[in-house]
């Protein structure tokens, strides 16, 4: 068993998308290890997103990821890291693959649903980011 960390991104949340994405997770085979609520802040959302601190969206990606409510989700699941990138899709909507959430939910590549881990390293640092002491194989 594997863990990994998700999001649902704040564009998704306004629009009344959680409870669909929520029922996806669970179709999918995910226990829900751990789930929250947050808003979080600019500060929050840099030191989240500090590995893309020298890419030019980074000021526009941390203003949106703070500028309204996120879930923040401990999934479990055998291949959870690898499984969760496959049903979200593609970074961008407009190339994400037909049946995956950003393809069905996303507005644009920045407003695009939903957040995966993509490697153990980065699932492990961002389980503990917002779950201290989950992490990313636990009991
Ligand atoms: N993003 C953006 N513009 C880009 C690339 C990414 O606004 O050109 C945003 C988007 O919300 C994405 C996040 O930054 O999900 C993190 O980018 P990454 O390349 O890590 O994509 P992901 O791992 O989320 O697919
Ligand atoms: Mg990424």
């Amino acid at each position: 068993m594997e863990r990994t960390f998700a999001m649902i991104k704040p564009d998704a949340v306004e629009r009344g998308l959680a409870g669909k994405i929520l029922s996806r997770i669970e179709g999918e085979g995910f226990r829900v290890v751990a789930m929250r609520l947050v808003k979080m802040t600019k500060a929050q959302a840099e030191g989240f997103y500090a590995v893309h601190c020298e890419r030019p969206f980074f000021g526009p990606l941390t203003a949106y990821m703070s500028s309204g409510r996120t879930i923040v989700l401990a999934l479990e699941r055998e291949s959870a890291i690898k499984h969760w990138r496959d049903v979200m899709g593609a970074t961008d909507p407009a190339k994400a693959a037909p049946g995956t959430l950003r393809k069905e939910f996303g507005e644009s590549i920045e407003r695009n649903a939903t957040h995966g881990s993509d490697a153990p390293g980065t699932a492990a640092f961002e389980l503990g980011y917002w779950f201290p002491g989950v992490s990313l194989h636990g009991a």
